[in-house]
């Protein structure tokens, strides 16, 4: 263990300070003032260390973390693009950041302005009239959205509607969100080709359903062709269409989400918008509507305020940024990234669904041909695939989602990547096949030089040590 790994409570030394204060004309410091009834009875249990220390203890911690800065980062369905540093100085720009929640409207021109130009420029790129900035997050969109769809139902007194479809497909939260907003969940199945199956989809429609939840590009990565014949027959039947754009990704400035038939939708501002996300930081899931149902959208309650705005302003300096005639590129680079990498592999690794994909597409875990050794490829699960990569500097893939298959690898590259680095990530997505065949231990092993190998993943979520002195 080196001294610095030490926890920050460990290298305490009473009476140790970072900092000095000086003393006032009475020879008394700042906090003797205080009144003594607003003092506390004990004092905190704070680490007492030098400035230094503490400068050493995040700067280390810091370096034990992965984020889209210091590595390629292909976790599907998470959209992990490099977020602009420019988006960065817009939000930081003083007039944007000293802002107060409670400021009169008539203070701030420039941050309506902000919230407007982003409803006309979403509007222009999805096909739906207007949006509400309120969710903080894609669930928190998608149950506004389905309170929207709920509200627009009851309106009209059709009070039976009371179920939605959800492909099996479906990312987790559409189901919970709907289960949340007090809907019963009607699963749609897919067909072979991982599209939702149009003719399971027919007799479950009816006076009961409220609508469909869908995604499009689905989670496999695959574009649901037949969407237009959905979209008519889930109307017909007096139900609306939902769209979880949380993979607008490789659709941007190509397809529009509107003119594919949706009715309401949410879109994931820290995925396909560049802001950044990961580690429950804070996001943005406005939902947008057509034209019937722009009175449904809420004004307030949903949040706090009018939403994130720093990640609002974000996502629109990258549209501003990227502009109409660049904006398409995102999604086609991102489609063409995706595409590469899945045919160089497929040779090493299950590919279930051969078609072509968009943003990210699903392997089955690696090739099995040495039948006779363990069961899945060699021995070594998707698990193992996934902790060797990390020795070599890379995020691990999304693992075991979706579930449509046991040893599911879900890659997406996204368009912010060099063709240097995807060629690298193949390299050694190679290197670890062979490996798998030759000594699966390395790979059962892995990994070999993080800080923290290979935890027990189910004591790691059963029994937490989630403070100091736990262990
Ligand atoms: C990420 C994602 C969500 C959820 O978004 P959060 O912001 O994490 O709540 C929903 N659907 C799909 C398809 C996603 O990829």
């Amino acid at each position: 263990m080196k001294y610095y790994d030490k926890l920050i409570f460990e290298l305490s030394k009473p009476g140790r300070t970072g900092y000095s204060l000086p003393e006032n004309e009475y020879g008394r410091c700042l906090c003797c003032e205080l009144p003594e009834g607003l003092k506390r009875a004990q004092a905190p249990e704070l680490p007492e260390v030098s400035e230094i220390d503490v400068v050493r203890h995040y700067t280390n911690l810091s370096q034990m973390n992965f984020g889209v800065d210091t590595g390629f980062y292909p976790l599907g369905s998470c959209t992990m693009k490099y977020n602009p540093k420019i988006n960065e100085e817009i939000a930081a720009i003083p007039g944007f950041n000293g802002l107060h929640p409670l400021q009169p409207a008539s203070t701030v021109p420039g941050a309506l302005a902000v919230y407007e130009g982003m409803d006309k420029a979403l509007a222009a790129i999805t096909g739906m009239a207007h949006f509400t900035f309120l969710p903080c997050a894609g669930a928190h969109g998608e149950l506004t959205g389905l309170m929207i769809m709920r509200q627009y139902h009851m309106s009209r007194g059709d009070l039976a509607r009371t179920k939605v479809i959800v492909p099996d497909s479906a990312h987790g939260t559409n189901p919970a969100s709907a289960a949340v907003c007090g809907l019963e969940i009607v699963e749609v199945k897919s067909n072979a080709n991982g599209l939702v199956d149009v003719e399971d989809l027919k007799p479950l429609l009816g006076p009961e359903i409220a609508g469909i939840m869908m995604t499009n590009p689905n989670t496999l990565g695959l574009f649901e062709k037949e969407i237009k014949e959905i979209a008519a027959l889930v109307h017909e039947c007096g139900g609306l269409l939902y769209y979880d754009g949380a993979n607008m990704n490789p659709l941007l400035g190509v397809v529009r989400p509107g003119d594919m038939g949706f009715d309401i939708m949410h879109l994931n501002l820290h995925k396909t918008f560049s802001t950044p996300h990961g580690g429950g930081g804070p996001g943005s899931g406005p939902v947008g509507v057509a034209q019937h149902l722009a009175k449904f959208l809420p004004e307030t309650r949903v949040s706090g305020f009018n939403g994130n705005f720093g990640v609002i302003l974000r996502a629109y300096a990258y549209i501003l940024a990227l502009g109409r005639q660049n904006i398409k590129f995102a999604g086609k680079f991102a489609t063409l990234s995706a595409n590469y990498i899945k045919e160089c592999l497929k040779d090493k690794y299950k590919l279930p669904i051969p078609s072509i994909c968009k943003h990210e597409f699903v392997y089955d875990g690696l090739i099995n041909d040495g039948a006779d050794k363990a069961e899945d490829g060699h021995g070594a699960t998707t698990l193992d695939v996934a902790k060797r990569l990390l020795d070599f500097g890379f995020h691990a893939p999304t693992i075991y989602f979706p579930l449509l298959f046991h040893q599911a690898l879900m890659i997406e590259p996204t368009e912010t990547e060099s063709k240097e680095t995807i060629d690298e990530f193949i390299g050694v997505m190679r290197r670890i096949a062979d490996e798998a065949a030759a000594d699966p231990m390395i790979l059962r092993n892995a990994p070999h030089n993080t800080p923290i190998r290979r935890p027990d993943e189910t004591t790691a979520a059963r029994q937490p040590i989630l403070k100091y002195g736990d262990q």
